[in-house]
């Protein structure tokens, strides 16, 4: 008996302790939208000890919702985490980081600030959608930015329309928010865009429409 409970304690100090240890609501930060038909609810999740600043996140993260506003979309009850968790989980990287929100069950659509990532290719953000998600189904809704990300809130608000409209499509038309390249010159989202991202965001639950 004392064997076993010797055997049980040495697994528990060995095993990964990863948890949500903070928790901020970030709602007050966020731009009013008084045209906004639907709202998105994102939360944020960063890594303590990390080099990334809650307020650069946050910062970022309004300034991707205004960009977001001109789709009559309103981001509200964000909400920034601090994870607690083993720097091999800091990265970006496919194995791990489902072993991560498997642990944490993260709400949707989750954006995770990380070091950098470990997948190849390795993109500065990533979107995972539902589509793309089938053999990582952890990962359905998230978008990872590593840090030093060019433009962030550009980069932010391009992912989130990737995760919003389940779709990896760009677009050439000068000055669109979804160029593959990021840049602050393209801010713009057209209409078609906006009705694919409504329509699709809502049917998968993740954009609510708001009433009146
Ligand atoms: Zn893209």
């Amino acid at each position: 008996m004392t064997i076993m409970l010797v055997a049980t304690s040495c697994a528990v100090a060995a095993s990964a302790p990863v948890r949500i240890s903070g928790q901020r609501a970030v709602e007050a930060a966020m731009p009013a939208v008084p045209r906004a038909t639907h709202s998105v609810s994102v939360k944020l999740f960063h890594f303590s000890g990390s080099r990334w600043r809650t307020d650069d996140i946050v910062e970022a993260l309004a300034r991707s919702a205004g960009l977001l506003s001109t789709c009559g979309v309103a981001v509200t009850g964000a909400v920034i985490n601090e994870v607690e968790a083993p720097r091999r989980f800091h990265f970006y990287y496919t194995p791990l980081s489902r072993e991560l929100l498997r642990t944490i069950r993260a709400p949707k659509p989750a954006v995770f600030f990380v070091e950098d990532t470990r997948n190849d290719p390795a993109f500065d953000a990533e979107a995972i959608g539902r589509s793309n998600s089938t053999t990582r189904p952890e990962l359905a809704d998230t978008i990872w930015v590593a840090y030093g990300s060019r433009d962030l809130p550009y980069a932010i608000a391009h992912e989130l329309v990737h995760v919003l409209s389940d779709s990896g499509e760009h677009s050439e038309e000068p000055g669109n928010l979804m160029h593959d390249e990021t840049a602050p010159q393209n801010s713009h989202l057209s209409s078609a865009q906006c009705e694919r991202l409504l329509t699709v965001g809502e049917a998968n639950g993740l954009l609510k429409r708001m009433t009146k």
